[in-house]
């Protein structure tokens, strides 16, 4: 790294803070940019501002949004009746792609872990508590690891005050799996399957 010019160690370092991209990964994207044309490099990095300064949370489900309120939660054809509720806002877009369902969405921001300090008040708990409504069907669908069943076990106890259906994902998902990496199969299986808490 010794010779490699200022800006260029520059760039590697601040690509190599990126998830799964290593030192190696770094270098090759930074001599990938060296050679690619100036037009295309504008464009990547007006992309990355632009996303920072629009994408924000959306109000209601806490997802992304530019808007206020985000198009799933915008859209009159979504069942509000239906609530899907995810620990980060990627497992909606990992739903998404399986096309199947017509719920609305709710993000936790994460899932309960004592260990690291993070109990139900860190969480978008009380936003979810706002959007319960009788007859109403709710489905847990946090990660399958330790924190996401834990998670799961604390909502359906606080949401079985309430006069609705609480559901969860069919097993399937491979126990430690992240939703957001399961293939659609399986996840529209999971979905389909789903069954009482
Ligand atoms: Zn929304």
């Amino acid at each position: 790294m010794q010779a490699l010019p200022d800006s260029a160690k520059r760039l590697i370092e601040e690509l190599s803070r990126l998830p799964g991209i290593g030192n190696k990964t770094a270098q090759r994207l930074a001599f990938h940019i060296l050679k690619t044309d100036m037009m295309i490099v504008n464009r990547l990095s007006d992309s990355l501002k632009e996303v920072k300064i629009k994408v924000k949370t959306c109000t209601l489900c806490g997802g992304i949004s530019e808007t206020k309120v985000c198009l799933i939660c915008d859209n009159p054809k979504r069942d509000t009746n239906l609530i899907c509720i995810v620990e980060n806002a990627p497992d909606i877009f990992a739903f998404e792609r399986t096309n199947i369902f017509i719920g609305v969405y709710h993000v936790l921001d994460g899932a309960l872990s004592p260990l690291d300090g993070i109990g139900p008040d860190e969480l978008n708990i009380k936003g979810l508590m706002d959007r319960i409504k009788p007859g109403m069907e709710i489905i847990i669908a946090t990660n399958p690891t330790v924190e996401g069943e834990t998670t799961a076990l604390y909502l359906s106890k606080k949401l079985s005050e309430f006069d609705i259906k609480i559901t969860r994902l069919a097993r399937g998902i491979p126990v430690g799996g992240d939703l957001e990496y399961i293939d659609e199969a399986t996840l529209i299986r999971a979905m389909e399957g789903r069954t009482l808490f």
